[in-house]
């Protein structure tokens, strides 16, 4: 089954729309990297810890922005980083997208949609430690989904459709907001 889910940040002054979601449409993962830990300390949010960050992945030609979006900014934990979307109106961590449009990616923050949406069980863990060992359960899973997916957005010419990228130039929307060294390391300190 698939639905159209809405999502909205923690204020609600940041709302969108999420096209097709079902477990066909995107995965669903949880992610427990340092980095994901960072960018909510960087917002001032609570550290996820083990439980990490619980993800869907799908293609931003899902997402249309329905009210708010010049409250939407965004940030990168060092310059390569990738692009960590979120509502300034409140803090809340909303998408992470690749830097350039023409790899059309979207992680969902699933604690910004709407009850009861059918995103299916958890597929994939990325970052998991366990004995001093780093492990990805479901790794492979999650890079089919992401390869096809993209694949399917490039061939239909679907990816220029983003709510993330100025369809002529390709740059973000948003001015991007890299941490400098003391924020960065502001915000890794105790993970
Ligand atoms: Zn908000
Ligand atoms: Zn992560």
């Amino acid at each position: 089954m698939n639905k159209d889910v809405t999502l909205t940040c923690t204020c609600g002054a940041l709302c969108a729309k999420l096209l097709n979601v079902g477990p066909q449409h995107g995965t669903h993962i949880v992610c427990h990297c340092d980095d994901c830990r960072a960018a909510n300390n960087h917002l001032g949010l609570d550290d996820p810890g083990a439980e990490g960050v619980d993800l869907y992945q799908t293609s931003p030609s899902n997402l249309k922005i329905l009210k708010g979006g010049e409250n939407l900014g965004v940030m990168k934990l060092r310059q390569a980083g990738i692009l960590r979307w979120y509502a300034k109106c409140c803090n809340t961590p909303m998408y992470n997208t690749m830097k350039s449009p023409k790899l059309p990616f979207v992680g969902v923050v699933t604690s910004t949609m709407e009850d009861g949406a059918d995103i299916g069980p958890v597929k994939t863990r990325g970052f998991v430690k366990n004995n001093g060992k780093t492990t990805h359960p479901g790794m492979r899973h999650m890079m089919a989904g992401m390869i096809s997916r993209m694949a399917r957005e490039r061939i239909s010419g679907r990816w220029k459709d983003t709510p993330f990228f100025d369809a002529s130039s390709m740059e973000p929307v948003v001015e991007p907001i890299v941490l400098d060294k003391a924020e960065r390391d502001a915000a890794y300190s105790g993970l």
